[in-house]
């Protein structure tokens, strides 16, 4: 018999199958055979921390597979090519999804495997160069590839959040993701589960091109045709190629070259919000010691705390963005002049330090703002939309370089002296491996920046004994948080509101915000091109130049 129960457990009694079936048979006298978690959520507003769990407990029978019936991909190879630019999530969830409706995904990526592209991330960290076509944004995987892995999402829809669970889960990720509130998987695991969706594209007829660039769409008339890219080997080009057929583009929210060449070829796109700011990293212990209220922090059950913030302040949004518990602060930017830092962990959060982004909302209409002015903004093009918000991201993340020492030694600040606007003599230790450097960031940050976040910290310190702190370092700066400009759609076909033949996808495009809406947005994409009937010419076009 199947029973589904809700419980209210102590840590020690909720994280393994054996503690949660002898609390059953304990408290409830139930003898199973077997317990599921469904759900895992902890509630720390009290002095003693409980874990809320929704079980399934069976008695006297095992738990049935058909929960999670795999999905099974068909052979491909002599169906309709499509071109998918981008192997991150939304890329690749568009390429199984495009397999399992009867298509052929033939997926371009600017960078390396997966595997490969860790040797230029270490490159980063030990020698502090860039690879301009592989970083923590580009490569299989996308920018979340190198991330803490965190899967939850605000996605409304659950079933659909579901689905891309299971097919993580198909593909290598740990069940637990499965019931988890706030599900990760982990830096050390995704680039495994990466792998193994690359290895059912291939086994079904897709291709996979590495190091392959897009220059440029092809179009004719108002149809997109396909792309032209360049092949890429240490950061030169090889050679030229073109792909041709219905293009779903998933190239992330870093792939400047792609907005220019849709603004230089009058594509329809406008600038978008982002939110900028700087990483927080506090040692991981004082961070648990607040959130569990506890002198002993988290003891041996739980794990590394989380917190999320949020406020208002003049008029604009100010809250932690992709907190990592246990985790680093990493060199996130694409390309040379650049300091860009975000956060990843591994899938045990175990580090010594939790890091989260603190940013303050950016409206395109700030731009005109004084306060939001940064030196250095290239002056040959013009600061309006929709290349507006981009350039301002840009002419941050140069300024933050050459705070930096014109390395990737990021400028910060103890986070105290930075509320209290005085220059820091020391630093604390830091999980940023190329090292930080002093540096008065409340002084050469955006006054329309800095401000908010010292008013939001001192609220925040208010209200959580211990978290305003010298402790804890103010590291410059997080840019990267959504896309800067909109790909326009239309929102039923999901095509490009001019080109047929054109599907702006995922987080790139302004259609997502993380790893699980991307991937939902890469799957909807695939949908919508299977159901449209593009004309006959267009494939008349495609059959002579494929011959
Ligand atoms: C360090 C870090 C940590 C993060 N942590 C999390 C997290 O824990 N949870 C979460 O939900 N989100 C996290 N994110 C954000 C998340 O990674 C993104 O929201 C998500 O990857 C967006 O997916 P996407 O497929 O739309 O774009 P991307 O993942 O950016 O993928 C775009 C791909 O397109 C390729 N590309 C770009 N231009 C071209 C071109 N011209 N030709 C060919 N290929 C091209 C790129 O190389 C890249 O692989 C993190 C991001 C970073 C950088």
């Amino acid at each position: 018999m199947r029973h589904e129960l809700q419980l209210r457990l102590l840590p020690r009694d909720a994280y393994n199958e054996q503690s949660i079936r002898a609390y059953l048979e304990r408290e409830k006298g139930m003898r199973t055979t077997s317990v599921r978690v469904l759900r895992r959520s902890i509630d720390a507003r009290q002095r003693t921390v409980v874990v809320n769990l929704t079980v399934c407990a069976y008695e006297d029978e095992e738990p049935s597979v058909e929960d999670f019936t795999p999905i099974v991909y068909p052979d491909v190879s002599e169906a309709r090519p499509v071109v998918v630019v981008g192997a991150g999530p939304g890329g690749l969830f568009a390429a199984l999804r495009l397999i399992e409706l009867g298509m052929r995904p033939i997926v371009v990526e600017r960078g390396k495997d997966v595997h490969a592209r860790k040797k230029d991330l270490a490159r980063i960290r030990i020698e502090q160069k860039v690879d301009a076509e592989s970083n923590y944004s580009f490569g299989e995987g996308g920018a979340g590839a190198y991330s803490d892995g965190k899967l939850f999402t605000r996605s409304k829809k659950r079933g659909n959040v579901e689905r891309i669970l299971h097919i993580f889960v198909q593909h290598g990720a740990s069940q637990s993701i499965l019931s988890d509130a706030h599900p990760h998987i982990g830096t050390d695991r995704l680039p495994r589960v990466i792998e193994h969706i690359r290895e059912t594209i291939l086994r079904c007829g897709g291709e996979v091109h590495f190091e392959t660039r897009m220059t440029g769409l092809i179009v004719r008339g108002d149809s997109v045709e396909g792309i032209e890219a360049e092949r890429m080997k240490d950061g030169q080009c090889t050679g030229v190629c073109e792909f041709l057929g219905p293009v779903i583009l998933a190239t992330g929210h870093s792939a400047r070259d792609v907005y220019r060449w849709m603004v230089n070829n009058h594509v329809e796109v406008e600038a978008k919000g982002i939110a900028v700011g700087v990483r927080l990293e506090h040692p991981s212990e004082l961070i648990d010691r607040i959130q569990y209220h506890s002198r002993e922090g988290r003891g041996r059950w739980l794990p590394a705390a989380e917190y999320s913030m949020v406020t208002q302040v003049d008029g604009r949004g100010v809250y932690s963005f992709c907190m990592c518990p246990g985790g680093f602060v990493v060199p996130a930017a694409s390309g040379p002049e650049q300091i860009v830092v975000n956060g990843m962990s591994p899938s045990n959060r175990g580090g010594r330090w939790s890091n989260s982004g603190m940013v303050v909302e950016i409206r395109p209409e700030d731009m005109q703002n004084p306060a939001l002015m940064v030196q250095g903004i290239n002056e040959e093009e013009p600061l309006s939309p929709p290349l507006s918000v981009l350039r301002f991201q840009e002419a941050l993340e140069r300024l933050c370089w050459q705070q930096g020492n014109r390395q990737q030694t990021a400028p910060s600040q103890r986070m105290a002296d930075f509320v209290n606007g005085r220059l820091s003599e020391s630093l604390p230790a830091s999980s940023y491996a190329p090292g930080l450097l002093a540096s008065p960031l409340h002084f050469w940050m955006p006054s329309f920046v800095s401000d908010r976040l010292r008013e939001a910290f001192r609220l925040w310190g208010r209200q959580k004994h211990g978290f305003l702190t010298n402790e804890a370092t103010v590291i410059g700066v997080e840019t990267r948080t959504s896309s800067p400009l909109r790909i326009l759609r239309n929102n039923e076909t999901l095509q490009h509101v001019r080109l047929r033949g054109l599907f702006p996808c995922g987080e790139g495009a302004g259609y997502a915000g993380g790893i699980v809406s991307a991937a939902i947005d890469g799957e909807r994409c695939a949908e919508s091109l299977s159901l449209i009937t593009l004309p006959t010419s267009w494939f008349l076009t495609q059959i002579s130049r494929k011959r």
